[in-house]
């Protein structure tokens, strides 16, 4: 239980009658020759938080009030949490932070890089199925940060030259020094007036105010190849964001949108097609034709004979092509038996005779296909 009858005032090292300036002041002293990260003494860490734990008490005038008159911080406040929880860990704020960045005079240089590179960009790009298998070259226009075209790049206007930042002196960054009760802190941040760069230009190219870029339109040609598949990116080079006066550009990166299609179901690089076989043909055998994926491609599929619904053909090498290779995957037919709606007379006497024969080879079973298929169409 930390607060029970502990002496704050003698923890600090300093009378009863101290001021808030006086208590502020013996604290920072304390807090620096005790904290862990410098005070290797075994006792340092206790003795650490007893002086913070002292000072969070005797800094607030109502805790110190309840102090001085009970000798005790402990049932200050209904509800409070135990002080142990707040104190423990050093909770609440991160001392850590604070003295490293007192004691080392502020973080290293390059704690805060200055970004002068441009930035990738994203876009994305749709194309058909038909379009990922031939390979297709598709225009993307967009916004983007270019090299500004007046003072190409440089970011200076006629007779204007590269000068040393004066705000930062080419530094880059700039120190602001805060008061805390720890003492000073200061900390750095990037130069507001150069952005990090250390340089600025005596006289700016209007159009970019010395950036070196500007906002524009841009028109890019990607070239999409064959066998692309859905969520494949591509990176064209230094067509993202511009760098501030000539530094690397970012690139533009291009996700690929493969659309379904109405035909084919795409598998990795086979293709499913369904295809429709009379009852003739289901049962006889035949050759279907139809529409490959290719311009112009026709794909010729050999029902065998005695096929049946969702029964399956591979045709080798009709499917999508491998992606940067010449082989391509595989069509996968899955047969649909479509049975004829209406029948002719003549059709109609053809079946009831096929039913015969079928009907004589079957023992008799109650009702055929055949049959169902003939009472339908009464
Ligand atoms: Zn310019
Ligand atoms: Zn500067």
């Amino acid at each position: 239980m930390a607060g029970s009858n502990k002496d704050y005032y003698e923890i600090l090292g300093i009378d009863h009658n101290a001021s808030d300036a006086d208590i502020q002041r013996a604290f920072r002293k304390k807090a620096r020759t005790l904290h862990p990260d410098i005070n290797k003494a075994p006792d340092a860490e206790v003795r650490f938080k007893e002086v913070n734990e002292a000072y969070e008490v005797l800094s607030d005038p109502k805790k110190r009030e309840f102090y001085d008159h009970y000798g005790s911080v402990d049932g200050y406040g209904q509800g409070m949490p135990d002080m142990g929880d707040i104190f423990g860990g050093f909770g609440g704020f991160d001392f850590g932070d604070l003295f490293s960045t007192v004691i080392n005079g502020g973080a290293g240089r390059g704690a805060h890089a200055a970004r002068t590179d441009g930035r990738d960009m994203g876009a994305q790009i749709r194309v058909t199925l038909a379009e990922a298998a031939t390979g297709v070259s598709k225009q993307i226009v967009y916004n983007r940060l270019a090299p500004c075209e007046t003072c190409h790049g440089t970011g200076c206007a006629e007779g204007g030259q590269k000068v040393t930042c004066a705000t930062c002196h080419g530094t880059g960054e700039v120190v602001t020094t805060q008061r805390t009760f720890l003492g000073q802190m200061q900390t750095r941040s990037v130069c507001p007036d150069c952005g990090g760069t250390g340089v600025t230009i005596d006289h700016p190219c209007p159009d970019c105010e010395g950036q070196g870029r500007a906002p524009e339109r841009e028109r890019v040609s990607v070239d999409i190849p064959a066998g692309v598949s859905d969520g494949q990116q591509l990176r064209v080079d230094g067509k993202g964001e511009a760098g501030i006066r000539g530094s690397r550009a970012g690139d533009l990166i291009v996700t690929i949108a493969v659309e379904g299609d109405e035909t084919f179901q795409r598998d990795g690089d086979d293709l499913h097609v369904r295809v429709e076989a009379s009852i003739t043909q289901a049962a006889l055998g035949a050759k279907i034709e139809l529409d490959g994926i290719m311009p112009d491609e026709t794909v010729e599929i050999q029902i065998p004979a005695g096929s049946q619904t969702d029964d399956v053909v591979r045709v080798r090498q009709k499917g999508m092509p491998h992606l940067g290779r010449e082989d391509r995957g595989d069509l996968i037919a899955h047969v649909d038996v479509v049975v004829p709606r209406t029948l002719t007379e003549e059709q109609r006497h053809l079946l009831e005779q096929l039913a015969e024969t079928l009907d004589e080879k079957q023992e008799r079973p109650r009702r055929t296909p055949w049959q169902r298929l003939r009472d339908a169409l009464r």
